[in-house]
């Protein structure tokens, strides 16, 4: 095997597309190398000799040696030196570089090659006494840090304590004789700790170097950054040895990083920082201002240092130039480093900048019109998760956070506000005109009101698909949910959280986007949708094949939507119609009603409200099909909580307090989720179908009048698990039907079907597909189903679960397509069996995930439905997992 790749000189033995072999650093290095760029010549150590030293007791091939050997002998020539030679010693540069950039792996180790006599002879090549030692100690401290792992700090002491003695400020005013003596400490240091010499032997600094680099993939924080970011751990780095130039060399020296466009805004202007007489730690470590590099920016900043433009315009011309070069070439912004030394232009890295949503969409629409990106290829430049910045307020990246604690990111944005602990205090503070944050140990339908009136949600209990994060998601208001450390003491008005306390009418500000639970008002960013934005879904929207619905019920939700492009409704979650003022005390009386009578008498009160949220619905939809689903409560939600609540229904029935609250004993679940919810309350009282399929139909037949479009309803049944359930229930609609366009004189066409949400309506999926016209995946009931997992408790234990790798992702979030995935695979190919003109779409959360929605791509689902401010994320994912 081939396990040394060289590069430098105008040529290389690898190329860009070689990056699972050499790493991205090691593939761009060779490339620029290729394209004739000034790269310090070099070798990459492939990652396949990191996968051979885990598989072999943490040990080399047999034939590295030898190939690294002749590689430095390669740079050397290059170079015109020679790896520790005393006169013209060859100094260089060991950097670690994987497929994809990873934090917490060893980073870099500069200027190897140094020991007590290749020093000298740097001294007196340069003329510059103070530059060799000063870079010698340097090394020392790298390496020591980074390879023998002595803690870094130790050897500031040193310094420090040789500045105070000495009355110095900057490293610059220390002497090359000054830096000797240092040296001499450090060296005792190293010796003191570790009992042997700092190594002097350039072969043997060379290897320890090469070996931290390959022992570092395996550091707890790699495992972890890995695992988070479902890195598989065979990747494996690979070891970048490059011969060092220096920026460090006087005030023809530089080094610096610079962006091909502004990553922030995707302005089509080189954006970037330098510093004069400094080597690459010193721009990252912030101790000295870094300048601007052009002079446009240093304009715009105000600022009196000079740009690199103005300080060294011939590099800076040659630099501008590689700018544009690469930037063609790789067809995309590209995160540059360079260096100048004594006047001559070195290119370090390159690869694609990381960018904001914003500067991502410029970007993409720009090169697009500049020729340099088709269509299809921008389409894919565009993360979609990224998009959802652009549509809520963000934290300002600027802001000082006061991190109280960290929940989940259950709805994104953020927002600030008093605490407040009811729903009713939210509403009395909103229309106070005050801001607040409505804390909960959960939220419940009676919410509603409180959720709608606070500017965000924070729950201690709960996961991402519990109620105050369904919600929250489709009001689009930033939620924090499941914070399990806060302990809220409604009684007294106060949370105890970690040591400390917060009160209500304190602000606090949330950030559904992290997760995260901050001290008073933070500064914030307000969303903008550019023209791009429209551009760029556009071409989503003729790519794609899977149409994408909305999961709504309320006709403002349902506005936002269609704004957002959605084509439809996907769910209409009728239990959430009956949460409104009023409503509940009638949907009370229904459940609490002892008889057929007593029900039919409440559901007459709704009939009227139902039949006109319907025709709303449908009229903001104008002809776009609107999945509408029968009463699906988990009982628990609806039943009065306190006395106050009991007699208010009591009243509204004329029934005796005392009497009504047995009867709410009586309905009481051990496991409501299980329990008499979906159609098995339908199955026990028709009557509730009867009520609704009413209203669906009287409303098809007003807003059809209205509206000249013809409008489908599709009646979804939920929960269905026995084909005899959705026949049943289906008997009622069919009957409601013939009754409705008798009395009304009209035709409605309509379908019915059902949602999947239980394994066993997957498995019997074809039987059942002979009464359903539609399946729609229910994926948070059956992921909860599948699994066994209570999708409102899940949130206490699922992140031990990610920590110890027996899962990587929320399965609530991100659909599991292992299992669940293979019981919708099941019931979408024995569904087409029976029926295969099926319609066939999610509804779950999932249905808003890029991942879940390329796998339903994947099983050619025909539509996704997610909540309004999901549907640009989910036109984009669906666009990407087409092409
Ligand atoms: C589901 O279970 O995925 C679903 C959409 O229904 P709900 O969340 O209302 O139970
Ligand atoms: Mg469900």
């Amino acid at each position: 095997a081939k396990w040394v790749y060289t590069f430098g000189n105008g040529s290389a033995e690898g190329a860009a597309d070689m990056r699972n072999l050499l790493g991205g650093k090691g593939a761009n290095l060779a490339e620029m190398s290729a394209l004739g760029l000034p790269v310090p010549p070099g070798f990459t150590i492939t990652t396949e000799v990191c996968t051979w030293y885990y598989e072999h007791g943490q040990s080399y091939p047999e034939t590295l040696k030898n190939a690294v050997a002749q590689a430095l002998s390669t740079v050397g020539t290059a170079t015109g030196r020679v790896f520790g030679d005393p006169d013209r010693p060859l100094l260089v540069s060991v950097r670690s570089g994987a497929r994809v950039s990873m934090p917490g792996m060893m980073d870099t180790v500069l200027n190897l090659g140094l020991n007590d006599r290749t020093v000298e002879a740097i001294a007196r090549e340069t003329g510059d006494a103070r530059f060799a030692y000063d870079s010698y100690r340097r090394f020392i401290q790298m390496y020591s840090d980074v390879v023998l792992g002595l803690d870094h700090h130790e050897f500031e002491e040193v310094l420090e304590d040789h500045k105070e003695r000495n009355d110095l400020t900057l490293d610059t005013d220390i002497t090359a004789e000054a830096w000797q003596g240092i040296i001499e400490k450090f060296k005792s240091l190293v010796e003191e700790e570790l009992e042997r010499p700092f190594p002097q032997d350039p072969q043997e600094q060379l290897w320890g170097a090469i070996g931290a680099v390959f022992s570092s993939w395996m550091t707890p924080r790699a495992v972890t950054y890995r695992r988070l970011h479902e890195i598989p751990g065979d990747w494996g780095t690979a070891v970048n040895v490059q011969a060092m130039v220096f920026g460090n060399m006087g005030e023809r020296s530089a080094t610096g990083v610079a962006f091909t466009r502004n990553p922030s805004t995707g302005e089509n202007t080189l954006y970037g920082e330098f510093l004069v007489n400094a080597q690459g730690e010193d721009v990252v470590a912030g101790i000295r201002t870094p300048q601007d590099i052009t002079e446009k920016a240093r304009l715009e900043a105000g600022s009196s240092s000079a740009s690199l433009e103005a300080l060294m315009p011939e590099a800076f011309a040659e630099f501008q130039s590689y700018c544009s070069q690469l930037e063609k070439h790789y067809m995309d912004m590209q995160d540059l480093e360079f260096t100048i030394e004594n006047g001559k232009l070195w290119m370090l890295q390159t690869r694609a900048g990381k960018r904001t949503a914003k500067a991502a969409l410029k970007i993409a629409v720009d090169m697009v019109a500049e020729g340099l990106l088709s269509e299809e290829k921008a389409i894919g430049r565009v993360e979609p998760g990224a998009l959802d910045q652009l549509l809520h307020p963000t934290i300002d990246p600027k802001a000082e956070r006061d991190i109280v604690t960290t929940g989940l990111p259950a709805s994104p944005g953020a927002a600030s506000g008093a605490i407040v602990f009811s729903s009713d205090a939210a509403e009395e503070a909103k229309a106070a005109g005050r801001k607040t944050i409505l804390v909960r140990v959960e939220t419940s339908p009676e919410d509603i009101h409180g959720m709608h009136a606070a500017e965000g949600i924070l729950t201690s209990r709960g996961g991402m698909t519990s109620h105050a994060a369904v919600v929250a998601r489709g009001m689009g208001k930033p939620c924090v949910a499941g914070a399990g450390t806060l302990r809220i003491d409604y009684r007294n008005g106060v949370i105890n959280v970690a040591g400390r306390q917060l009160k209500e009418g304190d602000t606090i500000t949330i950030d559904g986007a992290t997760g995260q639970v901050l001290t008073g008002e933070v500064a914030m960013l307000q969303p903008t949708l550019s023209g791009d934005f429209g551009i760029l879904m556009g071409w989503a929207d003729r790519v794609r094949r899977m149409k994408v619905r909305t999961n709504a019920e309320t006709p403002q939700d349902a506005k936002v939507a269609r704004d957002f492009g959605a084509e439809g409704i996907g769910l209409c979650r009728t239990e959430h119609m009956f949460f409104e003022g009023e409503r509940i005390i009638a949907v009370r009386e229904m459940i609490l009603a002892e008889t057929e009578a007593g029900r039919r008498d409440a559901l007459a009160k709704l009939l009227p409200m139902q039949r006109k949220d319907f025709t709303e619905l449908f009229e903001i939809m104008h002809g776009l099909p609107v999945t509408i689903r029968l009463l699906d409560p988990p009982l628990h939600e609806f039943l009065p909580k306190s006395d106050e609540e009991l007699e208010e229904v009591a009243k509204a029935m004329g029934a005796d307090a005392d009497l009504l609250r047995d009867r709410a004993l009586a309905l009481e679940e051990f496991n409501p989720m299980l329990g008499h919810r979906g159609c098995r309350l339908l199955v026990s009282y028709p009557e509730i179908a009867e009520m609704q399929a009413r209203a669906i139909f009287e409303a098809a037949a007003a807003a059809a009048k209205t509206t000249g479009a013809p409008v489908v309803p599709e009646i979804m049944v939920p929960l269905v698990g026995l084909k005899g359930e959705l026949d049943l229930v289906r008997q009622s609609i069919d009957a409601m039907a013939e009754a409705v366009m008798a009395e009304t004189g009209t035709t409605i066409s309509f379908q019915v079907g059902t949602m999947v949400e239980l394994p066993r309506a997957a498995l019997k999926a074809a039987e059942i597909a002979q009464s359903a016209e539609f399946f729609s995946f229910g994926t948070n009931d059956l992921t909860q189903t599948t699994f066994g997992i209570s999708r409102d408790d899940a949130a206490s234990f699922l992140g031990t679960y990610q920590r110890r790798g027996i899962m990587e992702q929320d399965p609530f979030v991100s659909l599991d397509t292992d299992g669940v995935g293979e019981l919708i695979q099941i019931a979408t190919d024995r569904g087409r069996s029976s029926r295969p003109e099926i319609k066939l779409g999610i509804c779950g959360e999932h249905g808003g995930d890029p991942s879940s929605i390329a796998f339903c791509e994947s099983v050619g689902l025909d539509y996704v439905s997610c909540s309004a401010f999901r549907v640009p994320i989910a036109r984009l994912a669906a666009a990407q997992s087409a092409l």
